[in-house]
Order: C-alpha cells, then structure tokens, then sequence
C-alpha cells in the first residue's frame, strides 16, 4: 500500500506538468529555488522588514534636493554649535598645531599641562560630577606618579624583557577570579577598560560557537539596558543583536522576553550587575538557568559595580548572586578604573575556565616577523597601567576596600531616600548598588538638569524615556557633598514645579528634541560632527 502511493509520485508529477519540457521544468524548479532563497535572504536580516523599510524610505527622502538642503543646512549650523562649544570650553588658548622647533623646557610644558589638566567648569575634585572620577586621594596619587614614571616604558608584549609586569598582571587577574567566587580553572586578561573587556567577551563567544556548534551566523540576545559597548562589538565582529525589553517597574531586563528571543545562531545572553542607565540589577540567577538550559554561555557585565557587589556582603549589604557561584556565567567583566580606583585604563575580563579564554587570542603562525600571539585587542601595551592598577589594589587591601563599599552604598540610599521623598520625581526602579535615576511625570526632567549644571552638578542624561541618573563615588561620601546635592536638587525642583510646562533649554533642548527624531540617521550624523569637534583646533 505504501509502496503503491510512492510509485505513483512520478505520475502524478508528470501529470502536473502535461505541456512542458524537460527544460521548462528545471528552469521553474531552480527559479523558484532562487526567489525562494532570495527572499528567505530577504526577510531575515539583521534588521526587522519594517524598519528597513523605514531607513529605505528616509534614505530616498535625501534624495530630494529640498530635504537634503534643509538637512545638509541643519548639520552644518549644528556643526558650527559644536565647533563654537569647543572654543568655549577651551576658553580661547591658543592651539599648538606644528611641533615647537626647539624642544620647551620642563617647566614651561608643566605649566601647558597643568592649563589643559584644569580647563572645564566642574569641580570633579570635590564630587560634583557623576561617576567619571571615582576616587582622588592626594596620597595615592603621589604613589601612582611614582609607579607610572618607573614602569611608563615597559610592555607587557615581551614577557622576556618584562616578566615581572606580566607577573603582575597574572596577581590582578587571580584576586579577581578570587572575588567572583571562580574555581581553580578560572582565568582571565587584564584590558584597557570595560568596552575593551565587552569586546573580547562577544569575539570570544562569537568563535567559541562558530568552532563548536557551527554558528556561522551569530547572534547576541542583550538587555535594551546593556552597555552600548555590546553594540560596538556587534558593530565591530558582525554579530546581530536582539534587545530584550526591561520590565516597567523593576527596569530589570524581563526574563520571559529573553527566553523568546533565543534562537539556534544564540552565542552567548548578557546580564548587567548593574546597568549603566538606571543602576538596576538584571535577574543573573534567572538569566544564568536559560543559559544552562539552552546551552548558551551568559556573560555578565560587572564593569560599573563589580568592585562594590564583590565587597557588599562584607560591608553589611544584600546583594544577589551574581558571580561564578552560578553555573551558568561563563564570564564576567570588571573594571578596575571605577570602584577599584585605579588610574584610567584598566578592566577584566574573566572566564570559568581556560578553553574559553584561547577564542579570546589571536595568533598568527606565518609573519614574517615571527609567529605572533597576543591575548587581548591591542599589540603593545601600556605596562604602566598594569603596574599602577597593582599597586592601587595593594595600597587599599580588602579591609579598605569594603569600608570604601560601606560609605558608598550608605551614600547611595542616603540620596535615594531623600529623592523618593520630593515631590514631582520618581526613581526608577530600585538602584542595586551607586546610581540613582531619576524622571518625573510633571515636568520634562531634562529642566532639572540644566538647573543643577547651573549649579555646578554634571549629572548623566538618559532616554527612552527621559530620565537623569548620579553614579555616587568615593568623592560624593565626603562630608557635606550629599546634603548639598539634596538641597539644591530641592531647591531647583521648587523653582520648576511653580511652572513645569515649560520646555527644556539650552544644550540639552537639542538632546531632549532628538529622541522624537525618527530618522535615527540624521541623529547619527549629529553624533558624528559631535565627535568630529573633538578633534577640532581653530588654527589649521
Ligand atoms: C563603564 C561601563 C562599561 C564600559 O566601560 P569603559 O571603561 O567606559 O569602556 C560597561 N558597562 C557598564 C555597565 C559600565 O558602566
């Protein structure tokens, strides 16, 4: 009977096809292949139908020479803004755009140093700026002087010449493993800050897939909350990014959502322990179980708090589990340049285990130069950093450090208790370790920014949805700087409260107009001519 109904297929086939050839036959069978190929190519790309359409059309708007006019208009007046923003900033000194024929004595380039080092009108010194400066300790830094002037011309690419660097680098490496509960295979690299660290971690589990699950196509599923660090790297090694949606209330990443987005090309899942923007912690435990079940590697990202969450416990605060005591982290990065306060330019990346770690090199067999291996991104690198990172880490030792963390969370819910009893704002969600967020449904919170940049405060702006946030650091727990950040934060919130429908002025008008800018290119193009004046020097 089964037999029967096989034989028959070819008769029903030819039956199908009375009036063709043979020819005509193949020609439809591999048209309709192609079309079907092409359009399988066609719907799944890295971008939704939809919002390709969306770029397409906005792409094709430029093409009329009205649109571009007033566009190319637009960016070059902005562009101007910039460029005038940079000369103020710079308080009109003179730039230096050719080498000084001669060599400058010592004292003079001193004095030019000290000049730039002290340009800028916050006051980072006495923690009126959020996070960027963790830590300023007149002693310590008279020890990292020191240190960097003896180890400034030492890399760590030739451990022949530099064993001890690498020594060091090694010590930084194994205490941290340390600190996040790792087992005896648990390794890691020293890099050169948090998106060095992220990078590596999504190169590494981008060929760890494609080796062992063959994963030519990969994908990351992130928090919409995860450092905009993940994006470069997808950016950077050609990886597609799903964003998982938070939840409204806990501005946690929701696990539900996460679990839907996981698909077969899934190189590796991402908590935040915390995040940047709200200073909210993902659910690692959860996170970490979907990693176990579908086999895929979670990697958490402890750039901002790792070195507060690895101390809390001792320092007296709960604080979820997050580290290599759950099964399914696989990685983890850390840096020490925020609450290790080390001088700029130092991070970690850690693994459960070395098989990990080998997909983060990359060696090269056949160079002429000789077969060259190296661990992280960069070729040569700065031993410096990795001798100033060991010796911040030994000058502060565990019991300081704890003491640090105890101040700093203290602060921390000092300030957030303060803010959640004003009226007129909300915090967002529940901050796990030092950054409060802040937004308000009475007025657009953008106008308390402002007011308190007027007063010296540089506070971190956040959107989708409007929001402003402080990172608390070691400075903000000296005496008398919360109480200060409260009252004028009171005081400011009074003065807009008596007239909260007004709209958002000055610089960040036009960050608070960009959000509801659709096309997200012209918004690219801003941040581009952003960057651009940076570089920008009056003199050419
Ligand atoms: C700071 C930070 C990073 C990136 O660190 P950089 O050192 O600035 O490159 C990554 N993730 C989080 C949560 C951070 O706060």
């Amino acid at each position: 009977m089964h037999l029967c109904y096989v034989d028959n297929i070819p008769k029903l086939v030819n039956n199908a096809f009375p009036n063709k050839e043979p020819w005509q036959i193949v020609a439809m069978t591999s048209s309709t292949t192609l079309a079907m190929v092409w359009l399988w190519n066609f719907i799944h790309q890295d971008e939704s139908l939809v919002k390709r359409g969306k770029k397409q059309l906005f792409k094709l708007a430029r093409y009329v020479p009205y649109i571009r006019n007033k566009i190319d208009k637009e960016l070059n007046d902005v562009n101007e803004i910039f460029e005038k923003d940079v000369l103020q900033r710079l308080k009109e000194i003179p730039f230096i755009v050719h080498l000084p024929e001669n060599g400058l004595k010592d004292k003079r380039i001193l004095d030019l140093v000290n000049q730039s080092v002290y340009l800028g009108d916050y006051n980072w010194k006495s923690g009126r700026v959020s996070g960027t400066v963790y830590r300023h300790d007149s002693e310590l830094l008279e020890l990292v002087g020191k240190i960097y002037s003896i180890a400034s011309y030492t890399n760590p690419l030739h451990p022949d010449v530099f064993p001890g660097i690498c020594k060091m680098e090694a010590e930084v490496v194994r205490i941290a493993c340390h600190l996040f509960h790792g087992e005896d295979t648990t390794c890691g690299t020293m890099t050169t800050g948090g998106t060095e660290s992220i990078l590596l971690a999504c190169k590494t589990f981008r060929d760890y897939a494609r080796e062992i699950k063959g994963i030519k196509k990969p994908e990351m599923v992130i928090p919409i909350t995860a450092h905009a660090a993940f994006d470069k790297a997808a950016q950077y090694f050609n990886i597609k990014v799903h964003y998982v949606p938070v939840n409204p209330h806990s501005f946690a990443v929701s696990i539900p959502a996460m679990k839907k987005l996981i698909t077969r090309n899934t190189i590796m899942l991402v908590g935040s322990a915390p995040n940047f923007p709200y200073g909210t912690m993902d659910n690692i435990e959860a996170i970490s179980e979907l990693g176990i079940t579908y086999n895929i590697p979670v990697h958490v990202d402890a750039c901002l708090g790792g070195f507060l969450t690895c101390f809390m416990p001792d320092a007296g605060y709960h604080i979820s589990p997050f580290d290599f005591r759950l099964p399914g982290v696989i990685s983890i990065s850390a840096d020490t340049h925020k609450y290790a306060y080390t001088p700029k330019g130092s991070s970690l990346i850690l693994y459960r285990n070395k098989k990990y770690r080998h997909y983060q090199y990359t060696v090269s067999t056949d160079w002429p130069g000789g077969i060259y291996g190296s661990p992280t991104i960069n070729g040569s690198r700065v031993g410096a950093n990795i001798a100033t990172c060991w010796a911040t880490m030994m000058y502060f030792g565990y019991n300081e450090y704890v003491a640090s963390t105890k101040k700093i969370i203290e602060t921390t819910k000092y300030i957030e208790q303060k803010l959640r009893e004003m009226n007129g704002i909300f915090v967002f969600g529940t901050p796990a370790t030092s950054v409060i967020a802040i937004g308000s449904n009475k007025f657009h919170i953008y106008r308390l920014s402002e007011a308190l940049s007027a007063k010296g405060w540089n506070l971190n702006t956040l959107q989708f949805p409007s929001g402003i946030h402080i990172c608390v650091t070691y400075m903000h727990t000296e005496p008398g700087v919360a109480d200060s950040f409260i009252e004028d934060v009171k005081f400011e919130l009074e003065t807009i409260l008596k007239t909260p429908n007004i709209p958002v002025e000055g610089k960040l008008a036009m960050y608070g107009t960009s959000q509801s800018v659709s096309d997200r290119s012209i918004v690219s193009d801003l941040t581009r001519y952003f960057l651009d004046s940076m570089y920008f020097t009056k003199e050419n």
